[in-house]
């Protein structure tokens, strides 16, 4: 009898599956859809010129790599405050903010689950329904029962605004609201400004712990407009969590940085928060990795790196936004009477499409067209070579 002999097979991660399935295709036209990566007009996933210059730049007076502090590069940590908050915003002033560097925005969420479950270990999660899927396992792994707030209607393919804001109504006081900050994933429908205020005055109301994930800042509008959502939490006096990700707006998916940052009442809490956040890291990991935090560090700190990352960040953000506009024209031009506008109302990387499930399977098998079951699509895998194709294949499955 093994140890093991009673370890079942835990199911495959439905995205890293779609990947075998695309990888194993032999269609010439495949197109994976799939995964959440940003890939340029040539199908490629970019090295940005602001993070090689700032790699030839490191190279160039190489340092020893000794162990981190525990929170991680201070430089990293105050850059991200400032893309997060506003360099100079109130918060940052009164020193009532506590970062640390994470591994990606996973571990940002990470961090704060453990030291949430601490704080507050009969507290419930709601995250959106649908949510990005790992949203439910990191929590429940993290110890919490996680329910849902209503956040798309497929019938109408909109936000269910009313459903959401009744949902947070009705939540109990301290229930941690994980919200995304910008470019919902997998929907692609973000709150309107005035949608914003409204669930900030209802958190406020009931006394909920609203948790920001922000994965994407700069994807939707640009990287103040984006975080003008964390603004108007802080604006409203409420003590909030943000996790931030330089996976896609710095293309270092396997750099694994990230970042928690927490709003505390006074600096002195914020200390006590800071030491508390690093036990959690201290005792699941003991410091983060130097190099992405490093390279994240020297782009940000540097006036004409930073300059050059926001006009390539910029870049892909319009790039995405006209994929979305060819995806619109190229289904109407193939064909397809239903009304499809909805996907430039849509931002960020990923499109819900409203295809149903069997559609979705259609697409794959008969066209090597991959997306989620659940009708999810990466927009941001488009480019002007392959458009054309999934319009047509699309066409053919509605
Ligand atoms: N939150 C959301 C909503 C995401 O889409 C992702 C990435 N797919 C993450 C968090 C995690 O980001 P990272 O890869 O930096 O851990």
């Amino acid at each position: 009898m093994s140890l093991f002999s009673a370890v079942t097979m835990a199911p495959r991660d439905p995205i890293l599956g779609l990947n075998e399935q695309f990888a194993a295709d032999p269609n010439p036209h495949k197109v994976n859809l799939g995964v959440g990566v940003y890939f340029d007009d040539n199908g490629k996933l970019p090295l940005l010129q602001c993070v090689q210059s700032a790699e030839k730049a490191l190279m160039e007076q190489p340092t020893p790599r000794g162990y981190l502090p525990i929170d991680g590069i201070p430089a990293y940590n105050a850059g991200v405050k400032n893309l997060v908050f506003g360099a100079g915003s109130e918060p940052l002033q009164s020193g009532r903010v506590a970062t640390v560097q994470a591994l990606g925005g996973t571990g940002g969420l990470k961090i704060g689950a453990d030291f949430l479950k601490k704080l507050n270990p009969g507290a419930k999660v709601l995250i959106s329904d649908p949510s990005w899927e790992n949203h439910r396992a990191l929590f429940t792994q993290a110890g919490f029962e996680v329910g849902t707030y209503r956040y798309y209607d497929a019938t109408t393919r909109s936000l269910n605004f009313e459903g959401m804001l009744a949902d947070l109504k009705a939540a109990a006081p301290g229930t941690i609201v994980v919200l995304h900050a910008c470019c919902h994933n997998p929907t692609g429908y973000d709150l309107d400004a005035a949608q914003w205020s409204q669930v900030v005055a209802t958190v406020q109301a009931r006394g909920l712990v609203p948790f920001l994930d922000m994965a994407y800042q700069g994807f939707a509008q640009g990287i103040a407009e984006d975080g003008a959502v964390v603004g108007k939490f802080v604006a409203a006096g409420l003590q909030c969590f943000v996790a931030t990700s330089f996976s896609k707006s710095f293309s270092l998916y396997g750099e694994r940085v990230g970042a928690l940052s927490v709003v505390c009442a006074d600096p002195d809490e914020a200390a006590r928060v800071l030491s508390q956040l690093k036990i959690v890291i201290r005792t699941n990991y003991s410091n983060p990795p130097t190099h992405g935090g490093a390279v994240v560090a020297k782009v940000l700190g540097d006036a004409s790196l930073r300059a050059q990352w926001e006009q390539e960040l910029g870049a892909m953000r319009s790039r995405i936004k006209l994929m979305r506009q060819k995806l619109v024209e190229g289904l109407r031009a193939a064909g397809v009477p239903q009304d499809m506008d909805f996907i430039t109302r849509q931002v960020g990387m990923f499109s819900y499409s409203g295809l149903s499930t069997e559609q979705m399977q259609r697409l794959r098998s008969e066209f090597g067209v991959y997306g989620t079951d659940t009708g999810r699509m990466c927009v941001a895998a488009l480019n002007s070579k392959n458009v054309d194709y999934v319009c047509q294949a699309i066409a053919k499955v509605v």
